[in-house]
């Protein structure tokens, strides 16, 4: 069996780090898959990453029911990290966030790619799923598995997918690489925006220099201090939470 109390206590750190990165606000959640039970997973109650604690955590079952009776009210949109989990066996934690210098990209046809080493997690050009296509006029909130599924199909095999209008959604192998996604895609957002407006070509990482940084990811995933982990630390102490060696 795992130590459910070790990994309640990286999610609830990574609700934290998220908020105080600036990559969630009083929206945006994360998830993670049940290391015991594929068809389950933890996320917070419907509440601000930021205040999240322990006793916040849920388990929800794949088609978005909260395994306790009487659980307080649910993100509605947990039908992203259902749907990921459900087409994905792979991936083990699921971020949704609106962050500011993703939403040009899902808007203009400019497509977000990987301008600098540490970004290239975001897979070599990321997908944009318009929820309008399939779903016509909507508030744009991911409310059911038939839209989640959609978003999914777009998601493919990569680690992330724009939402055009709304935010983004990342997908990844650990926690901490979803963490580290998320904060790399936002700031290759930013980046590549400033080499836009810059002018001329820009160099993105190629093809070749993507799969060599997700294999440097695969080798130093949750190895104490080594790359990520040494990452990981850092935005713990920013974030004013706990940092405690993977075990
Ligand atoms: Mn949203």
């Amino acid at each position: 069996m795992s130590n459910i109390d070790a990994l309640i206590h990286d999610l609830v750190s990574a609700n934290r780090i998220l908020a105080h990165e600036g990559i969630v606000d009083g929206f945006g959640h994360v998830s993670l898959r049940h290391p015991d039970d594929p068809g389950r997973f933890f996320l917070a109650r419907a509440r601000a990453p930021q205040n999240v604690v322990p006793e916040d955590i849920l388990e929800f079952t794949l088609d978005g029911q909260c395994t306790k009776a009487g659980a307080p009210m649910s993100y509605i949109e947990r039908y992203i990290h259902c749907a990921v989990f459900e087409a994905r066996p792979d991936v083990k934690s699921v971020i949704h966030n609106h962050s500011k210098s993703l939403i040009p990209f899902g808007v203009t046809g400019n497509k977000l790619r990987p301008i600098m080493h540490d970004c290239a997690t975001i897979g070599c050009e990321v997908p944009v799923w318009d929820c309008r296509t399939n779903f016509g006029d909507t508030d744009l909130l991911v409310r059911n598995m038939a839209m989640g599924r959609d978003l999914v199909k777009t998601l493919g095999s990569g680690t992330t997918a724009l939402m055009r209008g709304h935010g983004c959604v990342i997908a990844e192998r650990s926690l901490k690489r979803a963490v580290h996604t998320a904060i790399y895609m936002e700031h290759n957002a930013e980046l590549q925006r400033h080499a836009m407006q810059m002018g001329g070509d820009i160099t993105f990482l190629s093809p070749g220099e993507v799969a060599a940084r997700f294999k440097l990811m695969d080798d130093l995933d949750n190895k104490p201090l080594a790359a990520l982990d040494r990452a990981w630390e850092y935005w713990c102490q920013r974030a004013g939470v706990e940092y405690r060696p993977p075990v």
